[in-house]
């Protein structure tokens, strides 16, 4: 199949005029003097000139946000704290609109989706870690001592400090606040570091940070890049007590061996090449419903989505077949639009990694079942970043396909014959992230997702998550693990305290 080059990008040439896009710093809006663009992923069109911040910024900010842990927010108690974060949860809902049109304008993800997933679970997560800080109990023990009097031991949870938050642009304000909610909640200040990619709602969230009466410092936003610039300005500051990071994994390493220096503790949410598992006595229909939605959600950038798909023999041409429909039965278009299952990816640079994979996999002798390569979109789209779905079959697990992950809406099909098989085979890979398990045999889907090497295992599901439950990457898809009680042991330092009675 023919492989459509994208045609060269119409952009709008950078002007004065796009609106800009500020730092929050100890609770103020602060511009630089050296600015970026932002083009929409749906059109290219220049929608915002966003300030890149200087060393200084960045210092400014981790300055703030160290001498808000000894203001007004190091003396509230926990209960005042929980009021706050409330009043945060409720301040996003209130400017739902707005935070849906940021997310949008900067994602170019369907405005369905955002409204239902990236914006509530955004507000969501400061309730959920209010709560979580608000009940969960410490340890207690009482000992004997030699003498007879005894002593207790009890354990204190103290905040770690100031938190650097680095993030990705996949979901921007969701897997922002999922690390900011529980940092606040455990009494630490942080310096956020959005997506060159998203910078709007991290910087929207300041202003309800200011009208929720959370005091200054305790959220500040840094915008830039990676290395060289504001990322890795803020992951080298000394001044930075741990990092927690959603992103690459290439981008974790380099973050781990800045944390290095101040052995200073990390938590990594990182990359995935996930499988989904689907065995010939599953529920057909819904492990197609499942399987789509888990290779193309917001055009197959989420770092649990589907992309190795493992398909009993038995069933394999009709699941392909089904997968086929499904994924030309997509409609791509602008985000505002309802009947729009599927926006673009997220910048021309992105799709041109995407698109090598395409290429590579044509080169490597994949039969294209569908897609593989630039929709014809209408002249006013033209200039966004836009890939047809696509899906695979002919490749084996040894080709960069099945190994690497692409980050876009597409998947290779192999067929199985024997449990033991997949097994070996889902395993046979250095990331560890998530899988999808679809049979109706209890027993089976027991055995497996206890047996697959992976942070989260869903059985005839995907994408389901109660927050309390913990999330993170096995293998080279993450350290550590947040949600619920387990983002307690990286926002806090656990203290035991020892009295002789
Ligand atoms: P990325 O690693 O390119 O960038 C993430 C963030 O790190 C950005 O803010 C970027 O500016 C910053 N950064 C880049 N280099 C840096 C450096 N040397 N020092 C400090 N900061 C640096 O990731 P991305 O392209 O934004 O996001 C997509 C990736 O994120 C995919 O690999 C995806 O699987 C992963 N992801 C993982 C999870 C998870 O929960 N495991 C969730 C979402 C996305």
């Amino acid at each position: 199949m023919l492989i459509i080059e994208p045609q060269a990008p119409a952009r709008a040439s950078a002007s004065a005029d796009a609106p800009p896009v500020d730092h929050f710093i100890d609770g103020a809006f602060v511009g630089s003097a050296k600015r970026f663009d932002k083009h929409s992923p749906v059109d290219g069109r220049l929608i915002a000139r966003v300030a890149e911040a200087s060393r200084e910024q960045v210092d400014a900010a981790v300055r703030a946000a160290r001498a808000a842990l000894h203001g007004p927010w190091g003396g509230l108690s926990v209960a005042q704290r929980v009021e706050l974060l409330y009043a945060v949860a409720d301040g996003i809902n209130r400017r739902f609109d707005d935070f849906l049109a940021a997310e949008v304008a900067d994602t170019g993800k369907p405005a369905s989706l955002a409204r239902h997933v990236d914006i509530p679970r955004g507000a969501a997560n400061f309730k959920v870690f209010a709560d979580v800080v608000k009940n969960v109990p410490t340890e207690f023990f009482e000992m004997a001592t030699p003498d007879g009097a005894g002593a207790l031991n009890y354990a204190l949870r103290r905040p770690v400090g100031v938190i650097g938050v680095v993030c990705p642009w996949n979901l921007p304000l969701l897997l922002m606040t999922w690390k900011v909610g529980p940092a606040l909640a455990c009494g630490n200040t942080v310096v956020v570091k959005p997506s060159e990619e998203t910078p709007q709602t991290a910087a929207l969230l300041g202003e309800v940070m200011n009208s929720a009466g959370v005091p200054r410092g305790v959220y500040n936003v840094v915008h830039g890049f990676g290395p060289g610039s504001a990322g890795e300005f803020l992951t080298t500051h000394p001044g930075v007590n741990a990092i927690t990071f959603t992103g690459e994994t290439r981008t974790g390493a380099a973050i781990m061996k800045a944390a290095a220096d101040g052995a200073r503790p990390v938590s990594l949410e990182m990359g995935g090449k996930n499988a989904a598992v689907v065995f010939a006595d599953c529920d057909f229909d819904a492990a197609v419903e499942g399987t789509l939605r888990s290779c193309f959600a917001n055009c197959g950038q989420v770092c649990l989505g589907t992309e190795r798909v493992y398909v009993q023999r038995p069933l394999f041409d009709r699941f392909v077949q089904a997968l086929k429909r499904g994924a030309e039965a997509m409609r791509l278009g602008r985000p505002q639009d309802p009947a729009t299952g599927m926006g673009p990816l997220i910048s021309h640079e992105h799709r041109d990694k995407v698109l090598s994979y395409y290429r590579k996999a044509v080169e490597l002798g994949a039969t294209v079942v569908t897609g593989g390569g630039v929709p014809d979109m209408p002249p006013e789209l033209a200039a966004g970043s836009w890939v047809q779905p696509t899906l695979w079959t002919g490749l084996g697990d040894d080709s960069p396909i099945a190994r690497e992950e692409i980050f876009g809406p597409c998947a290779l099909v192999m067929p199985f014959d024997t449990e033991e098989e997949v097994l070996r085979r889902v395993n046979d890979n250095d990331y560890g992230l998530a899988t999808a398990i679809w049979t109706a045999d209890l027993k089976r889907a027991h055995h497996v997702a206890g047996a697959i090497e992976v942070g989260i295992a869903w059985v005839n599901s995907w994408f389901l998550r109660d927050l309390r439950t913990p999330f993170g990457g096995a293998k080279q898809s993450g350290i550590g693990r947040e949600g619920g009680v387990h983002s307690l042991e990286f926002y806090t330092e656990l203290k035991n305290v020892c009295i002789k009675l």
